[in-house]
């Protein structure tokens, strides 16, 4: 692996203070789970006073944390309109706020003080795959106007300036996001709950607890442990610990892959120097590393090797990028996000004492380092922030068989969204074959005009201009598109 990814934890590694937990313990707080959201909960419960330990089955960001591409932005997986449909818009507003208190806490930890190397690098551009200037329009006067959320609209031809494919039209640009080496973020914030007095253990899975009680039990293989607050960080593999509310999470596995040193033909393809996210959320990419690209697109509903989808996303890089042809990839990874049935994360308090923080999906940055620090002052000042989250209880996930229909909607989402975005680039072909054509028809019109006018009195014969593309065939189907794309069509959906 390249020198950024291999050596994540330089300068901030403290793994030889992060033992097997061998002794009973007792403490104001314990966390269970080292990824991001347990590690921030623990810095700033530390940092308020309390004791607190945090128990890691494996180690700090096995999982997703530690297996992340590092875009930090404002918001939640939920889209905004649906937010407002379900908690009104003055509740919309104030979680969007806290969403963004999390982007900026980020911001404020991830300096190159306290973690060396964290390499931020500003702004982020969602592409739409479809010509949906209108939707986008109104998407961002929501944005901008009733949320105050700084984005700009490009148009297409500022979008193909920065990334030269015909795949993305319009975009939202978000120049307060921004981008960090993700593993170092994790790892950075391990070193400061530490440091602030937190005690990491890994290799200390939690097996069960019991939650009654104002001192509550924690039990591990190798020692017990007894806290006033049991908070629960631990995303899809929480297990049997609350079986209850491991049912109510989706697990998504998702990949990405880091290229090799690609030179300066990828400066020539892609200018843009923030991350890159398709609207329907497929591809996600960023330059890191001055010439190497990391690209995150595939995912399954089960637990696979992350090897197995490097040449999944070569083919997605050369059907973007063709001018790229097929990159050579140097390393492919790739974690567990625990999607929830609503979108929204969850984050609150179960019962007296017991403590949520999980479901943060593919936008686990900046959500739960809010999570992080809003249960962290419920916990420590009485707030009641928590409380916003009411509305989206923990619903069950379906189990299985949500896990396969999941798994069939993802892949009808991809094939969708990738043939409606075969479709908006066949009429814009269209589109300009059509002005050629009409051209070339008016000049020899006009050239014939000119030549015999009196064979034409009228003047040249207006070209009457052809009705555009039905969306959909007469039989509701997708239109077919051209045998070119039909390859594109498969390649949605890996
Ligand atoms: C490829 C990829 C790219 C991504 N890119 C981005 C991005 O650019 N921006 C963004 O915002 N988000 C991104 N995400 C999503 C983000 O990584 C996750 O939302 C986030 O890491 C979830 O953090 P977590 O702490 O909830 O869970 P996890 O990272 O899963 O951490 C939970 C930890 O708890 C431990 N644990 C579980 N059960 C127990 C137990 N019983 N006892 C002890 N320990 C236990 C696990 O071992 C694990 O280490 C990406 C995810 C992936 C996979």
């Amino acid at each position: 692996m390249p020198e950024t990814f291999t050596s994540a934890t330089n300068g901030l590694d403290d793994a030889p203070f992060r033992s097997r937990l061998s002794f009973d313990l007792d403490v104001d707080i314990c966390v269970v789970g080292a990824g991001l959201a347990g590690l921030t909960v623990a810095l700033e419960a530390a940092r308020l006073g309390a004791s607190v330990a945090v128990l890691e089955g494996r180690h700090v960001g096995w999982n997703a944390s530690g297996h992340q591409l590092g875009t930090v932005m404002p918001g939640f997986g939920l889209p905004i309109g649906e937010l407002i449909e379900r908690v009104g818009l003055e509740d919309a507003r104030e979680l969007l706020a806290l969403s963004k208190e999390g982007a900026d806490y980020v911001r404020a930890t991830a300096t190159e003080e306290a973690m060396p190397g964290i390499a931020l690098t500003e702004g982020a551009l969602e592409v739409s795959n479809v010509d949906a200037g209108d939707t986008l329009i109104s998407r961002l006067q929501t944005l901008s106007e009733d949320f105050a959320t700084e984005v700009e609209g490009w148009q297409v031809d500022r979008v193909r300036d920065q990334l030269k494919t015909g795949r993305y039209f319009h975009g939202i640009h978000y120049p307060r996001a921004f981008q960090i080496d993700g593993r170092k973020y994790v790892h950075g914030l391990a070193a400061l709950a530490r440091r602030a007095g937190a005690r990491i253990f890994e290799d200390t899975p939690v097996v069960s607890i019991d939650p009654s009680g104002i001192r509550k039990r924690i039990v591990t293989p190798s020692a017990r442990l007894r806290a006033s607050h049991i908070v629960l960080a631990g995303n899809v593999h929480l297990g049997a610990t609350l079986p209850r509310l491991s049912e109510t999470l989706l697990p998504v596995w998702r990949y990405a892959a880091l290229t090799e040193p690609l030179g300066e033909r990828l400066g020539e393809v892609i200018a843009f120097k923030g991350s890159v996210a398709d609207s329907d959320g497929i591809d996600h990419f960023r330059i890191v590393d001055g010439d190497r690209l990391l690209w995150a697109s595939p995912e399954t509903t089960w637990e696979a090797r992350p090897r197995r989808f490097g040449p999944a996303i070569q083919r997605r890089i050369a059907t973007t990028f063709p001018q790229l042809g097929k990159v050579a990839i140097s390393d492919v990874f790739g974690g567990a996000v625990g999607l929830t049935v609503h979108g929204m994360p969850q984050i609150g308090q179960l019962r007296k004492g017991l403590w949520v923080a999980s479901g943060f999906g593919r936008h686990g940055l900046n959500t739960s380092a809010m999570a992080g620090q809003v249960i962290a002052r419920s916990i420590l000042w009485g707030e009641e922030r928590w409380k916003l989250f009411s509305p989206f209880e923990l619903v069950w996930a379906g189990g299985a068989t949500g896990r396969v229909a999941g798994h069939l909607i993802g892949l009808w989402g991809r094939g969708h969204s990738a043939a409606a975005g075969a479709l908006a680039r066949y009429r814009e072909g269209a589109r300009a074959r059509e002005r050629v054509r009409e051209a070339r028809l008016a000049e020899a019109n006009r050239q014939a005009g000119t030549r015999s006018p009196a064979r034409s009195p009228a003047g040249p014969r207006p070209v009457r201009p052809k009705p555009p593309l039905p969306a959909t065939a007469p039989d509701g189907g997708m239109s077919p598109a051209p045998s070119q794309e039909s390859e594109i069509i498969r390649g949605g959906s890996v």
